[in-house]
């Protein structure tokens, strides 16, 4: 009896397959994964817009033995590290493998946009006494989230003979901060009724940034007047100038360890700087790999990929085309033999909230890399639907290198869903499937994500980029 039944728990070893915790798989990884991570969060904290990531990727690169890419008669010798800046707004950068370019790239794509609250054109006014700043919100956010948290403010301003003006303020010791108002529990029983959806309203995403008069009696706005005396002082602008700006208010919260264990990492934009670091890194590390490596750091994901630095537009493929040019490769066969990760961030199941996830099928934390074959909504509308032949490629590359991986899928078939770049680049006849960090609170001010997953996402980049 004792004899068959350990051929049966050994039998049930041999064929079924059961997630377990990283710690347990591999314990050695905790120590890892913490060291990994202090680096992340210094480029949490450096970059909180696309702007800013694009910025500092850019001098991370350049120290790191990177030049810029010429469009035009320039030549690339294997082995070499090259990038390329978009506008500003978003990266790509490459290591040209050994391989010709005919036989394709290895793609890593993530995104360093996030939800955000956007200033309108003409964002200030004065209103009994209080100066404000209107916004537009950029991306999926739960509104009511964004209120009576601290905000720093970000981004750039054309002043009218064309100079420009870099602003951030709110990140730094003494810095004041911004924030949205929300009513007093006292005065809120009609609030209370609306929906969660409806808590605070888009025209009541408002900022406040004063109240002290103008000292002059005889004019009207006169807090208004002294916010722009302020800002004409500090950055040399008008009012008019707002319109000729990318101004985004974000949480002025840094990012910082969670729990008493440490294990987790709270920051506004995990979204998908996890991936952006991660990728980033796995990129910067290759040396001489056999394919040419490419990792690409876009903009406009949140809002559909839309404009010249999101991943709907040719951008990318602009600079493949130009990679091939240089080297006279067929450019439909570089793309052709391309595999690409999409690497984007997926709902990780929340213990509070588990009706929203299908148990068998969720991603969750301490897990591992998420491998995610389709995205979507309902019947799959809109995604890449990785083929398992793509599938097989990735996760044997994972299981080589011995990378903890598991699957997820964005919550329970009919509640909703959502999508990622992966689809641009599918329509490009490129293989790709996403792959990324296990998220909690996503959107929020304040996402959750495990140590031992971004260490794990990045020792998947790792393994992809230096596959044979
Ligand atoms: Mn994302
Ligand atoms: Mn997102």
């Amino acid at each position: 009896m004792e004899k068959e039944k350990s051929a049966a728990k050994e039998l049930q070893e041999k064929l079924t397959f059961t997630q377990r915790h990283i710690a347990d798989v591999k314990p050695e990884a905790v120590k890892a994964a913490e060291e990994f991570c202090e680096d992340y969060k210094n480029f949490l904290n450096a970059g909180k817009t696309e702007r800013e990531v694009a910025a500092h990727t850019e001098k991370i690169l350049l120290d790191n033995g990177y030049r810029a890419m010429q469009r035009i008669g320039d030549s690339f010798k294997a082995g070499e590290k090259i990038y390329y800046n978009n506008r500003g707004k978003a990266i790509l950068a490459a290591t040209i493998g050994k391989k010709p370019l005919d036989e394709g790239v290895r793609l890593m794509v993530a995104h360093i946009d996030s939800p955000r609250l956007d200033l309108k054109p003409n964002p200030l006014y004065e209103d009994n006494d209080m100066a404000l700043l209107k916004t537009h919100y950029y991306g999926g956010i739960r509104k009511y989230q964004w209120g009576v948290t601290p905000l720093s403010l970000h981004g750039v301003i054309y002043r009218a003979d064309g100079t420009k003006v870099e602003v951030r303020i709110g990140e730094d010791e003494g810095d004041p901060v911004f924030c949205v108002t929300d009513l007093l529990p006292h005065l809120a029983a009609e609030q209370n009724k609306r929906t969660l959806a409806d808590g605070l309203r888009g025209e009541e995403l408002n900022i406040v940034v004063g109240s002290l008069p103008y000292e002059d009696q005889d004019i009207s706005e006169r807090v208004k007047l002294r916010i722009l005396q302020l800002l004409n002082e500090k950055y040399g602008i008008t009012e008019r100038d707002f319109t000729r700006a990318e101004l985004e208010a974000v949480p002025a919260v840094k990012a910082t360890d969670v729990g008493f264990d440490r294990s987790m990492i709270g920051s506004y934009g995990h979204d998908d700087r996890v991936c952006a670091y991660t990728a980033l890194q796995a990129e910067i590390e290759v040396r001489d790999p056999e394919y040419t490596t490419v990792c690409i750091l876009a903009d406009k994901e949140e809002i559909g990929s839309t404009g010249p630095t999101g991943l709907e537009s040719d951008f990318v493929f602009h600079f493949l085309g130009y990679l091939a040019d240089a080297q006279g490769a067929n450019y439909k066969m570089m793309l052709q033999n391309t595999k690409c990760l999409s690497a984007d961030v997926n709902a990780a199941f929340d213990p509070t909230f588990p009706d929203v996830m299908e148990r068998r099928n969720a991603s969750y934390l301490n897990r591992g890399v998420v491998v995610t074959k389709y995205t979507g909504s309902r019947g799959k509308g809109g995604t890449n639907d990785a083929t398992a032949e793509m599938m097989s490629y990735v996760t044997g590359i994972l299981d080589a290198a011995g990378v903890i991986w598991q699957t997820g899928e964005l919550g329970k078939i009919d509640l909703g869903g959502g999508g990622t770049v992966a689809q641009y680049v599918a329509n490009r006849d490129i293989d790709v499937v996403d792959i990324g960090v296990p998220v909690l609170c996503m959107h929020s001010p304040f996402e959750l994500v495990a140590k031992l997953d971004v260490y794990m996402t990045y020792k998947a980049f790792e393994a992809f980029a230096n596959a044979k």
